[in-house]
């Protein structure tokens, strides 16, 4: 672990446990756990185990670690009852969408009426 982008990485840090953070739900390849600054009733991260900085830099070999993120938000989502009024599931990637965490995440919002607008 002598990589400075992922011994730095305040996500890589959190999914290895090392600040303590709740996590909410696990599956293999990812994490959940609340986001410091919810957007919505329910804000939840799904993080990845492994680095990966952003959606274009899943590796060919590894997209079933993002399918495996999509699939726990939907677990996650079901499991705060979201099921019936909706939810939402995003990334960002790159400056012009706002990605402030250069380690790839999807946010689950819902648990109440969403904004409209996805731009
Ligand atoms: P981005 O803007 O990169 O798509 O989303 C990063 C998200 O991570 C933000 O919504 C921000 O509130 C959240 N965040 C940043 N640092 C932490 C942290 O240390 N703990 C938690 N739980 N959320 C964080
Ligand atoms: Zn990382």
């Amino acid at each position: 672990m002598n990589d400075p982008a992922v011994t730095d990485c305040i996500f890589c840090r959190i999914t290895r446990g090392e600040l303590g953070t709740e996590f909410v739900a696990e599956s293999e390849h990812n994490v959940a756990f609340r986001d410091l600054h919810p957007q919505a009733p329910v804000h939840v991260l799904i993080v990845p185990r492994q680095h990966i900085a952003a959606l274009r830099d899943v590796g060919s070999g590894d997209w079933h670690v993002a399918a495996d993120a999509l699939s726990l938000a939907a677990r996650v989502a079901a499991e705060y009852g979201l099921h019936d009024g909706g939810y939402r599931v995003i990334t960002n990637d790159g400056p012009d969408a706002g990605q402030t965490v250069p380690h790839l995440h999807f946010h689950l919002l819902g648990g109440g009426k969403l904004q409209a607008g996805l731009g």
